[in-house]
């Protein structure tokens, strides 16, 4: 099967860091990939160079067409989308009127696809259809969270990207966000996650990469990379010390919840 995304060689610099360095990695139609890694591996300034916001040195294409050239606008006309760690919402407008903004790109499109899409995305997320005329200032995290993909859902991206979609949830927030992940692979929608939550991340995902100080050092199927006692030991369990406890090995960095 061809790749939906194929990025080669990529690395991107910060002024003088090289945060990413020779990054080649796949997302397959209909699959969830996942790139994992601690704080600082360079997740969030790869998938900004994905989506045309940092400058870089590689390839990419988008369904064998090369988009290495294009910029955020005529990525996101090709079928990107990205869910920003910061989430990015309108905290001033309605939970709808976030939606639509979603949709932008077809606000001149009158066929009533944008409502009929907003019918759709409430079907999946009937919490916000429950909060549809709330601020989105005012909804709780893993609103936030829902709505912000939900938002993207409605641009009906080709690639869904998202950048710690767990980052400050609840575990059982967390697992709930996960749950909506695989039901949006399941309906056909392909996505890239970067994550520092392993755990979670590889438990949706059907292929893993795991990135270091910018660089790729393991990959494979996610329930492979799971049942690596490296990658365990290192991400998954904690410390890797002999003799260490886990309270120690969270003070000195070593797991991920
Ligand atoms: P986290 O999980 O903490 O968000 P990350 O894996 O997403 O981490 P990045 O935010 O991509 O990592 O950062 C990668 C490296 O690039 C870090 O060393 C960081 O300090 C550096 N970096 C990120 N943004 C900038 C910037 N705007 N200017 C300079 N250095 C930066």
């Amino acid at each position: 099967m061809s790749a939906l995304l194929e990025v080669t060689d990529i690395s991107v610099s910060h002024g003088k860091v090289l945060a990413v360095q020779g990054v080649c990695l796949q997302v397959k139609p209909g699959a969830i990939a996942t790139v994992i890694g601690p704080n600082g591996a360079g997740k969030t300034t790869l998938l900004n160079a994905l989506m045309g916001l940092l400058p870089c040195s590689g390839g990419m294409r988008l369904e064998g067409r090369d988009i290495t050239g294009d910029g955020v606008e005529e990525r996101v006309e090709q079928g990107l989308c990205l869910v920003a760690e910061k989430r990015e919402l309108f905290g001033e407008m309605s939970v709808a009127d976030n939606l639509l903004l979603g949709a932008y790109s077809r606000r001149r499109v009158r066929d009533g696809s944008r409502e009929e899409d907003l019918g759709d995305v409430y079907d999946r997320f009937p919490r916000l259809r429950e909060r549809r005329n709330q601020l989105a200032g005012t909804l709780s995290g893993g609103e936030r969270q829902m709505l912000a993909i939900a938002r993207a859902l409605m641009a009906r991206p080709k690639l869904l990207m998202l950048d710690e979609p767990s980052l400050g949830l609840a575990p059982l927030i967390v697992r709930e966000v996960f749950a909506i992940v695989r039901s949006l692979r399941d309906a056909g929608v392909s996505i890239l996650i970067v994550e520092q939550n392993a755990r979670a991340a590889l438990q949706v995902a059907d292929h893993g990469y795991v990135l270091e100080a910018g660089s790729i050092v393991m990959e494979g199927p996610a329930a492979d990379l799971a049942a690596d006692r490296r990658l365990i030991e290192t991400y998954l369990g904690f410390g890797g010390k002999p003799g260490e406890t886990p309270e120690a090995a969270a003070r000195a960095g070593t797991t991920v919840q």
